[in-house]
C-alpha cells in the first residue's frame, strides 16, 4: 500500500488490528450491483401516495391487492433474483474467510451479503427474497411470490406478507444490532448516509464505548465527526485496494 491516501492506510491498519468487526451497510453498498435507491422510486403507485404510505403495514392490511401491486413496482421484484454481489460484498466475505469474526448489520433487503458468502448477517429491514404467511407462518421463496399477482400461502391460502420490515412495523433486530456493534473491536460503516433512525444511532453508541469507527461513504453524513477514519469514496474502488 502506498501513502497516496493516508485514510486508506489508516483503515487498513484498523482492519489488521481488529478481530471482531461489525459492519453497518446501507443502500450505497448495493448501488454498484445496479440496485436503485428505492427511496427515490417513482412509479404508478406514487401519484397519490408517499413511499411510506405505500410500503406500510396499514396499507397491506387495508388493501393487500393494491399493496402488492405497488410493492412489486417499487422494489422491481422481477429483477431482484438477477442482481449480483459486488467487490464490496465480496471483501466482507473475504475478511470472514481470512479468520475475522465479521457481523454484517445491513439496512439492505437484497440478500447480497449472504449470496457473497457472509454468514453472520442481520438484515435489520428484512429481505425481499421471501414472503411469509401471517396465518401459519410458512415462508415462501421469491420465485413462488413472483408467479402470483396476489401471493397466497400454498397451505392455508392467506395473503402473504413480504419479509421486508414495512413502515409502521418495529425493527425486530435493532437490539442484536446494537449488541453486535458494542461487542466489536472495530465498527465499519459502508454506503450509509446515516439518515434512518434508529440504525443511525449505532455509530454514536460505539464511539461512546471507545470502539474505533471507520466510514466509507460517497457523501458527507451528519455523524462524520464520530469516526476515526472517513473515506469519501466508492465502496468497490476502496475495497479493491484493501487486504482482507
Ligand atoms: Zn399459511
Amino acid at each position: 500500500m502506498t501513502d497516496i491516501n493516508p485514510s486508506l492506510s489508516r483503515l487498513q491498519g484498523l482492519l489488521d488490528q481488529a478481530q471482531r468487526i461489525a459492519v453497518l451497510t446501507g443502500a450505497g453498498m448495493s448501488t454498484e450491483s445496479g440496485i436503485p435507491d428505492f427511496r427515490s422510486a417513482n412509479g404508478l403507485w406514487s401519484r397519490d401516495m408517499s413511499l411510506a404510505e405505500a410500503v406500510s403495514i396499514d396499507y397491506f392490511r387495508r388493501d393487500p391487492a393494491a399493496f402488492w401491486l405497488a410493492f412489486r413496482d417499487i422494489f422491481h421484484l422481477k429483477l431482484v433474483g438477477g442482481y449480483q454481489p459486488n467487490d464490496g460484498h465480496r471483501f466482507l466475505a473475504a475478511l470472514e474467510a481470512a479468520g475475522k469474526e465479521v457481523t454484517v448489520l445491513t439496512q439492505n433487503i437484497d440478500g447480497l451479503h449472504g449470496r457473497a458468502g457472509s454468514r453472520r448477517v442481520l438484515e435489520m429491514h428484512g429481505t425481499l427474497l421471501t414472503a411469509s404467511c401471517p396465518g401459519c407462518g410458512e415462508v415462501h421463496p421469491l420465485d413462488y411470490v413472483e408467479r402470483l399477482a396476489l401471493p397466497e400461502c400454498r397451505y392455508c391460502h392467506g395473503v402473504l406478507k413480504p419479509d421486508v420490515v414495512l413502515y409502521g412495523e418495529a425493527v425486530p433486530l435493532i437490539e442484536p444490532a446494537f449488541d453486535a456493534a458494542l461487542a466489536a473491536d472495530l465498527l465499519l460503516v459502508m454506503g450509509s448516509s446515516l439518515e434512518v433512525s434508529p440504525v443511525n444511532l449505532i455509530p454514536a453508541e460505539a464511539a461512546r464505548a471507545g470502539i474505533p469507527c471507520a466510514l466509507v461513504n460517497y457523501t458527507p453524513t451528519r455523524f462524520d465527526a464520530l469516526f476515526d477514519v472517513c473515506l469519501r469514496a466508492g465502496i468497490g474502488e476502496t475495497c479493491r485496494q484493501l487486504r482482507a
